[in-house]
């Protein structure tokens, strides 16, 4: 039976069927617009805007300023549909949803994202312990938040567990980080940078307890104790009026990890499409090992923009453009992807925090490496308004092209990341930067006669 027949049978059939509702499924329909019956399955009533959540948690904007609009998808004439995918045949070009219905499609866009990992420890199942991602976490999290519950310890002290922290302290919950690493935001700032972000946290009261992972929870039903790898125990019980026993099912404390994620993808094992560990194995234009097949975003497995090797870089700012292009190739435009670049950035109290490529820790891995550094204020030091502003340039020594780069400021640092991230993906060598061609003024930058990335270009060729 060919394709046609088989699809002849089905409800609906697609020329573009798109699985998912993230930010890489909605960036792809919206650049691809109406030109194509197209449709977009996800389970969720709403599309997230999930790097606003510790904000909701925090209670700076009510939730529902979480929620995506679902006239992203429809404006652009797609079909929005309320289901999850719980088969393929990707010979058939058929899927079947929880809901009983089948869908044909003439391409298939796979777009599932990846969902928070949760450590197979001693204690996991606990209730009271959670990861960070759904709205019904969300809901979850706030709901206990508002209970009144005194502690929280986050794991993981990546850019959504520091965030998260910051939302439980700012709610007056005594917060708790554990990570394994030495520091915090490991992957986005070096040791001599973090300094005034890390103790920021310390100021405010979030406790750290850096280098230890966590070996096991304890509990009866709610998670009671956080057993750390060197022994020690953040106890949930010790500063309520009763014990243990005497309040049975009273939940005193959060656990939330977030200490990773792992890509959607257990929908195609057995299937023909070639999967590694990072997710879906795709070419610089998004087509997997099947015809008429392609997947975005957080499922797929791809390349670093710098040295072509299959990293993690599970970023929205990653997803985003690999739909958009995805999007352009579609309407027949020419169209590649040249892989990600993971820029970042994460508020630490009053620090911005911003880092794009490698850290000279990853960088040094790889290969011989030099940095620079610049340390000036956000506008003129005569200016009463002035913050320190720290950056480092870190150059591959080989090839004296830039690979990564790190700000920290008092005011934000998203665009100079972004300054960082083009020179780094056009190419442009750190030689280069000594001469770039910048602008100045008393409110906005340091002294016309000198400025960050300049500084710190000369710094790294020294
Ligand atoms: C709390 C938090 C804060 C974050 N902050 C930032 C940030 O500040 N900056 C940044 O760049 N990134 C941030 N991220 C990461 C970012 O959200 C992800 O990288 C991004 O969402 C990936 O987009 P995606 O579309 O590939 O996947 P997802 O957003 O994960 O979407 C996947 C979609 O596929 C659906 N799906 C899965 N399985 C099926 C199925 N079987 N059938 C149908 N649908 C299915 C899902 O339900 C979902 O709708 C944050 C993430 C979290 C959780």
């Amino acid at each position: 039976m060919s394709i046609a027949q088989v699809q002849e049978e089905f409800v609906v059939a697609f020329d573009v069927l798109v699985l998912g509702g993230g930010p890489a499924a909605i960036s792809f329909v919206k650049t691809m617009g109406s030109t194509k019956n197209t449709a977009v399955i996800r389970p969720e009533d709403h599309s997230m805007i999930y790097c606003a959540m510790p904000y909701a948690i925090e209670g700076l904007l009510p939730m529902g300023k979480t929620f995506k609009k679902d006239e992203l998808v429809t404006d652009t004439g797609a079909v929005l549909v309320r289901d999850t995918v719980t088969k393929v045949d990707l010979n058939a070009r058929v899927v079947e949803t929880a809901g009983g219905t089948q869908y044909g499609y003439e391409r298939l866009v796979i777009a599932t994202g990846a969902r928070p990992v949760m450590p197979p420890l001693p204690g996991a199942d606990l209730a009271g312990v959670y990861t960070f991602k759904t709205e019904d976490e969300m809901r979850a999290i706030q709901s206990v938040v508002d209970a009144g519950i005194e502690k929280a310890v986050v794991v993981g002290a990546g850019p959504i567990g520091v965030e998260l922290a910051q939302a439980f302290n700012a709610k007056g919950i005594e917060t708790h980080i554990v990570d394994i690493a030495a520091r915090i935001l490991p992957n986005i700032l070096d040791a001599e940078l973090v300094d005034d972000p890390q103790e920021q946290l310390a100021e405010h009261g979030i406790r750290l307890h850096l280098g230890h992972g966590v070996s096991s929870l304890r509990g009866e039903s709610f998670v009671e104790d956080v057993v750390l790898s060197d022994g020690s125990v953040i106890r949930f019980g010790d500063d309520v009026d009763c014990e243990v026993e005497a309040c049975p099912g009273k939940q005193r404390g959060i656990v939330v990890f977030s200490v990773g994620v792992r890509p959607n993808t257990e929908l195609f094992a057995g299937t023909s499409l070639s999967l590694d560990k990072q997710g879906i194995v795709i070419n610089d234009r998004f087509e997997t090992s099947v015809p008429g097949v392609y997947a975005i975003g957080d499922c797929a497995s791809f390349k670093s923009g710098i040295t072509g090797e299959t990293l993690p870089g599970k970023l929205a700012t990653n997803a985003v453009p690999m739909g958009k292009i995805l999007g352009r190739i579609f309407t027949g435009k020419p169209a590649s992807y040249a892989g990600f670049y993971n820029g970042s950035a994460t508020k630490v109290g009053a620090w911005f925090v911003g880092g794009t490529g490698f850290t000279e820790e990853q960088a040094k891995a790889r290969f011989p490496v030099k940095v620079g550094h610049a340390d000036l204020t956000t506008t003129f030091p005569i200016m009463p308004m002035a913050r320190r502003i720290r950056l480092k340039l870190v150059m591959n020594a080989e090839t004296g092209l830039l690979v990564g780069g790190q700000v920290v400021s008092g005011e934000p640092v998203a665009d100079k990341v972004d300054q960082l991230t083009m020179a780094i993906q056009y190419g442009i060598s750190v030689e280069k930067l000594v001469d770039f061609s910048y602008a100045s003024q008393p409110y906005q930058s340091y002294y016309p006669a000198d400025n960050l990335i300049v500084h710190a270009a000369r710094d790294a060729l020294r």
